[in-house]
């Protein structure tokens, strides 16, 4: 029973390490890759359901590993908050965000939105607020024209500073919009203390909207507590048209998902948009 209860401890303790060597192996890949610029973003176009127009799109972080090939964001935004990458990763992202709409804005659609993603680490120090300041000196885009997406995580952390923060970036002129909405504890909390721009209803309830009542019944709400709010209103994950029309029904002013487009790289979405991008 000793030796065996031993084996199993040993195995125990060889699985961790190989956890932690993993995670160690991925952390200092990561860390190359945004040395070396090999990161990139890829965009979802963000659709007005009425017309059925684009006028915007979400940057969304990609990282195609040279060995392992594609590791997804829910797996290396995580590790790069954890090991303080996430800072260095931001900043790359709001940047090269902010110059892609430029590019797209020369090239005759000057309306278009961009969407960024923020952590929390980013607010830590305040750091954000100097990124974004940055990034809309470099790139010259109208302040309006960028809009930073929240999570909860961000808005639980440390209150009066973030909030503080944000107070600063709206006065810069760059819209908040919360996402994830209604996967939060307190998300109601957060419409009292911040004038957001947009609600974001997460793609839990979306998904679900024909099927369970239940959810048919939290995004009618959620929508028309946005609309009363004065606020606009997206819908993630549509995946399909019948989603998409009962969206239209309820008065959901904005959807984003696979049923309209996938998260493209630059060139597609200039391509299906018409744009005329000098190479
Ligand atoms: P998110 O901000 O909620 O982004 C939406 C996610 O849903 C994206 O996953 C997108 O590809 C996916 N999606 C869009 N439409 C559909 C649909 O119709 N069906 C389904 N099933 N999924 C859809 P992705 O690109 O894997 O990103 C996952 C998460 O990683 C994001 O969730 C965001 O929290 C985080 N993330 C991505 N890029 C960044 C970044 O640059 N900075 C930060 N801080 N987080 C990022
Ligand atoms: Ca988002
Ligand atoms: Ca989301
Ligand atoms: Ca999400």
């Amino acid at each position: 029973a000793k030796r065996g209860g031993r084996g199993t401890y040993q195995f125990a303790n060889a699985t961790m390490n190989e956890v932690a060597l993993e995670r160690l192996r991925l952390e200092s890949a990561l860390r190359l890759a945004i040395e070396n610029n090999a990161l990139r973003l890829e965009y979802q176009p963000l659709i007005h359901l009425p017309s059925g127009r684009v006028v915007g799109t979400e940057a969304l972080c990609r990282w195609d590993h040279p060995e392992r090939g594609a590791i997804p964001p829910s797996l290396f935004i995580p590790i790069a908050e954890d090991c303080g990458l996430i800072e260095a990763l931001g900043g790359w992202v709001l940047k090269t965000a902010a110059l892609q709409l430029r590019a797209w804005h020369d090239a005759g659609q000057p309306e278009l939105m961009m969407a960024v993603n923020l952590s929390a680490r980013q607010f830590q120090r305040g750091v954000v607020l100097r990124q974004v300041e940055e990034a809309l000196a470099v790139s010259g885009i109208a302040p309006d024209r960028l809009e930073l997406e929240l999570t909860e995580s961000v808005l639980l952390h440390d209150g009066e500073a973030v909030t503080a923060v944000l107070r600063r970036l709206q006065a810069l002129g760059v819209k908040l919009s919360i996402d994830d909405f209604g996967t939060g504890y307190s998300s109601f909390a957060y419409l009292r203390r911040i004038k957001f721009d947009k609600i974001k209803i997460d793609q839990s309830f979306v998904r679900d909207l024909i099927d369970d009542p239940d959810n048919a019944a939290i995004v009618r709400g959620i929508i028309s507590l946005a609309l009363s709010l004065g606020l606009r209103v997206l819908a993630e994950g549509v995946e399909t048209e019948e989603i998409a029309q009962r969206l239209r029904h309820l008065q959901c002013t904005y959807a984003q998902g696979y049923h309209f487009a996938r998260p493209l790289r630059p060139e597609v979405f200039a391509l299906q948009q018409g744009l005329s991008i000098p190479p």
